[in-house]
């Protein structure tokens, strides 16, 4: 049997059910989430107080997130849950801590990493200015504090989100300017047989789209933000259409180009990376279980690769079996050959949906010299371009040493994509062959003072 508990990072959809897997058998692991409450992107709980329903928080998923709420709720006596809690770094077989302007240290027994997503960004001119916000942040902040980021929005970019959002922010009772999705229709009818293997999610996304053209929202396929402008705030978007440019007022944008997975608690804890070429980005490997490169360390959920929220709760109970089962605990060998079922199916479905709204490979192209690709050190396309000039880097973490890009704040997580992107189009090679910025701790920022003591600590 394991030593010490075993540990999950992340309390979304993954996160709880493998949680409430390992307690159904006499477990009581460790549920580490920076987040205040548990539910993870999707499910993320309003603070104490807010009284808005389920229903008008989650729409569709009110009868999941309930359920994933009500779960977790359970389990309260039965997990050790360290909510406001970020894993920012691992030391050995030690889990580095920050919690309430403090840090400790936890020593990990077998470790779940559900860490989920985050939006991937491809820049545009103008998307530092005030009032331009990714898809996801503009989410958040209606379903977390109940707040719209302008009176009339305009949302662009491409995948389910924009649609789902576009429909959140008009049925909250904001001007949604326009919709522009990067991709085209006809991408969309291509994918429809693959995504007709989850059917129900199909129908959910077919739905947003029809009420937004129901509701006299501007839905413009293949249309592409070319600068945000404004003085001090963002006042209107140029835009074109392939054929045309156009410009529209708004005091707001919310913009992005789907997901991308959390990954780099992964790669501290040493799991062994790879391309996939579906979500064109270098993931952690893991097996059809969860299990990675590493013995003890399972991943479940988007952190693993974008799968969607129901993906992520059979992942995240697949993941508990599969520790349970290595570390001599009897389980029921059918459900994981379920859970392994549901997952294969779904992952046709999420062809389907890259199919529906595909990246734009020609991104970088487009990309002018003076467009900002990392807003932590202000470092532009025609920087990075030059530096390939200039040295012949041909790796990214070469570029970011040579350049500062990704050494920011954010530690390549919001430009990391974008500068892959310019260095592949800049140096002729395929995206998977420029590398990835490696993980770098602290994974989040942190007060100074912090990684002071720890290093103490450690020392
Ligand atoms: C902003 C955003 C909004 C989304 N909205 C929707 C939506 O409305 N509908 C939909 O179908 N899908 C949505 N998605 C996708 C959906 O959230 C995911 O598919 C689903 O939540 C995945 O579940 P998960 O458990 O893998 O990860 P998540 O739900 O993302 O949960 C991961 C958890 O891990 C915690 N975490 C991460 N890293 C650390 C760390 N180092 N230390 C401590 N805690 C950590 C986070 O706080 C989070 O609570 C959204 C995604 C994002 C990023």
């Amino acid at each position: 049997m394991m030593g010490a508990s075993p540990v999950i990072v992340g309390a979304g959809p993954a996160g709880v059910r493998a949680a409430q897997a390992l307690v159904a058998h006499g477990l009581r692991p460790v549920v580490i989430d920076e987040a205040p409450r548990w539910g993870g992107q999707i499910y993320r709980q309003p603070p104490p107080g807010f009284l808005r329903s389920k229903a008008t928080l989650y729409g569709f998923e009110a009868k999941r997130a309930d359920a994933v709420h009500a779960t977790m709720n359970t389990l309260l006596g039965r997990v050790d849950y360290r909510p406001n809690t970020l894993v920012w770094n691992v030391e050995g077989d030690r889990l580095l801590l920050l919690s309430e302007g403090r840090t400790s240290s936890l020593k990990r027994g077998p470790l779940i990493v559900a860490s989920g997503a985050t939006d991937r960004v491809l820049p545009f001119p103008g998307w530092t200015l005030p009032g331009v916000y990714t898809l996801g942040a503009a989410q958040i902040a209606l379903k977390y504090q109940g707040c719209a980021i302008g009176s009339r929005v305009v949302l662009a970019g491409t995948g389910p989100l924009l649609y789902l959002v576009a429909y959140q922010y008009a049925k909250a009772g904001a001007e949604v300017a326009a919709v522009l999705d990067s991709a085209s229709f006809s991408d969309k009818l291509a994918a429809a047989p693959a995504m007709l293997h989850e059917p129900a999610v199909f129908a959910k996304g077919l739905y947003y789209l029809a009420w937004l053209k129901a509701h006299g929202v501007a839905v413009h396929q293949r249309a592409w933000p070319l600068r945000a402008s404004g003085k001090r705030h963002v006042e209107a978007l140029a835009w074109h259409d392939g054929h045309r440019h156009h410009t529209i007022d708004c005091d707001a944008i919310g913009f992005g180009h789907a997901l991308r997975s959390e990954t780099q608690l992964a790669d501290l804890l040493g799991c062994s990376f790879s391309f996939d070429t579906l979500q064109r980005a270098h993931l952690p490997q893991c097996d059809a279980a969860g299990r990675t490169s590493v013995a003890g360390v399972y991943l479940a959920g988007d952190g693993a690769g974008i799968r969607g929220a129901d993906a992520a709760e059979w992942a995240g109970e697949r993941a508990a079996l599969a520790l349970l089962a290595d570390n001599g605990v009897a389980v029921d060998t059918s459900r994981e050959q379920q859970l392994e079922r549901r997952l294969k199916r779904n992952l046709t479905f999420r062809r389907g949906l890259e199919r529906a709204f595909p990246f734009p490979a020609d991104w970088a192209a487009h990309a002018s010299d003076d467009l900002v690709v990392c807003r932590c050190e202000e470092i532009t396309a025609g920087e990075l371009r030059q530096v390939v000039r200039d040295t012949g880097a041909i790796e990214l973490n070469r570029l970011k040493a040579l350049s500062r890009v990704g050494m920011g704040r954010c530690q390549g997580r919001i430009c990391g994509a974008a500068a892959a992107e310019i260095l592949a189009h800049a140096t002729g090679q395929p995206i998977q062959l420029v590398g990835r910025l490696r993980g770098q701790a602290p994974i989040k920022p942190l007060p100074f003072t912090v990684v002071e003591a720890a290093t103490e600590e450690i020392a």
